[in-house]
């Protein structure tokens, strides 16, 4: 007990947090350094959207600067404002483009807007000839049929003679709709439309790949790729061990270790009942925290297709969830840990270093991205640089 109130007083906000993210910036330095070796003589720019995946964008966008990176993705004209402090001289492209009364804090923050459609190309030659010269990029549908000015417009854009001089496009790119499967020939033919594009803006930098992009080989590489996942140590190859280090560790303080005995039922609708006398660690996340219902280890219609619910990992052990996730708490059975090796306040790893977050993401249904996103919004952050995360 004098154990706990001492951690009450505790100034450090992340040595009390209930929930806490630890995000190793070595890890994503050397994460985005091992992506741009894999890119060859392509540049390789960052992509920091969604805060840079739950990670932060000030310090991660700050430490990729110092890392090297000078081209960056964000999706939103806030985000690319938030990251120009920290990215001083970096080219900063805002996915979603331009929209009109947005203008100014695209030139004010010297922000590159993404032009995918046609109003947007539209209302973008309205502001060139109300402002001048300003640099943007083009995006270029090749089959994933979200954003991109069609094959057919983008082509004879290049070739328009009409068009105003001050029209004036740094960058033509597309994304791939399977890059996580190179077994699928989508890559093949978006490919190889994606060459037509970028011929007809010869002299101008063409982007294809993002980090599963990447993976597939140099002819999807061409001038810039964009590593978002990989960075974060995510997997965005399905089936291939992945490579990357990983980045984000979610830690959830334990609030109870209670002892239940057999046959008696856990958690909300009794979805699983106890074969043994059994210790149950009461830990403060749920899926009000981004830890998603689906993995609880039953009583969700998931448990039919994946059997196994999620894990986390404690006192060198993975421990398996008990029944469901509810909306702060999670329960794990911690009954083949030895008996004092759990106790109220220690934090179990939902992932980082020993669960994958992959891992976390397929017991979930649902893909690393999601669970780095949704992640965090209650957490405590830290940064640590050099692995010293290992200290925890
Ligand atoms: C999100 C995104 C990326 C990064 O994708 P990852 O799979 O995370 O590497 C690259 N390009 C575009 C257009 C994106 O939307």
């Amino acid at each position: 007990m004098t154990e706990l109130l001492d951690d009450f007083e505790n100034e450090d906000p992340f040595a009390t947090a209930g929930l806490r993210l630890t995000v190793d910036l070595t890890a994503l330095t050397e994460n985005w350094k091992d992506m741009a070796r894999r890119s060859g003589r392509a540049r390789a720019a960052a992509v920091v959207k969604a805060d840079a995946y739950g990670t932060g964008i000030e310090d991660a966008g700050e430490a990729l600067y110092m890392a090297g990176a000078r081209d960056f993705f964000v999706a939103t004209v806030d985000e690319g404002v938030t990251l120009r402090l920290y990215a001083p001289d970096a080219r900063i492209f805002v996915l979603s483009g331009i929209w009109p009364g947005t203008e100014r804090r695209f030139f004010e923050n010297d922000l590159v807007p993404v032009i995918s459609s046609e109003e947007q190309l539209a209302f973008w030659m309205a502001v060139l000839s109300e402002y001048g010269d300003y640099p943007c990029a083009l995006h270029v549908d090749t089959g994933f049929n979200r954003l991109g000015l069609a094959m057919d417009e983008a082509i004879a854009l290049a070739d328009d003679v009409s068009r105003p001089a001050s029209f004036a496009p740094v960058l033509v790119m597309s994304h791939l709709a399977c890059s996580d499967d190179p077994s699928s020939p989508i890559n093949r033919h978006q490919l190889e439309s994606f060459r037509r594009v970028s011929a007809a803006y010869e002299g101008i930098d063409s982007s294809l790949a993002a980090s599963g992009g990447i993976f597939l080989g140099s002819d999807y590489h061409f001038d810039l790729t964009r590593p978002g996942i990989s960075m974060y140590g995510g997997e965005a190859v399905s089936g291939m061990t992945n490579p990357m280090r990983p980045v984000v560790t979610a830690e959830a303080r334990i609030i109870q270790v209670r002892t239940a005995n057999a046959g008696q039922s856990v958690s909300y609708g009794h979805s699983v009942q106890l074969k043994r006398d059994s210790r149950l660690a009461i830990v403060s996340v749920g899926y009000a925290d981004g830890y998603m219902r689906s993995q609880s280890s039953t009583g969700v219609p998931l448990r039919q297709s994946v059997p196994q619910g999620g894990q986390a990992f404690i006192a060198g052990r993975t421990v398996p969830i008990a029944g469901r996730i509810s909306m702060d708490m999670t329960i794990f059975d911690v009954t083949d840990l030895p008996e004092n090796a759990v106790r109220a306040g220690d934090y179990v790893e939902l992932f980082g270093k020993n669960v994958a977050v992959d891992d976390v993401a397929r017991a979930a249904g649902t893909i690393g991205y999601e669970i780095l996103t949704s992640i965090g919004l209650r957490h405590e952050r830290r940064y640590v640089v050099d692995d010293e995360s290992d200290a925890i």
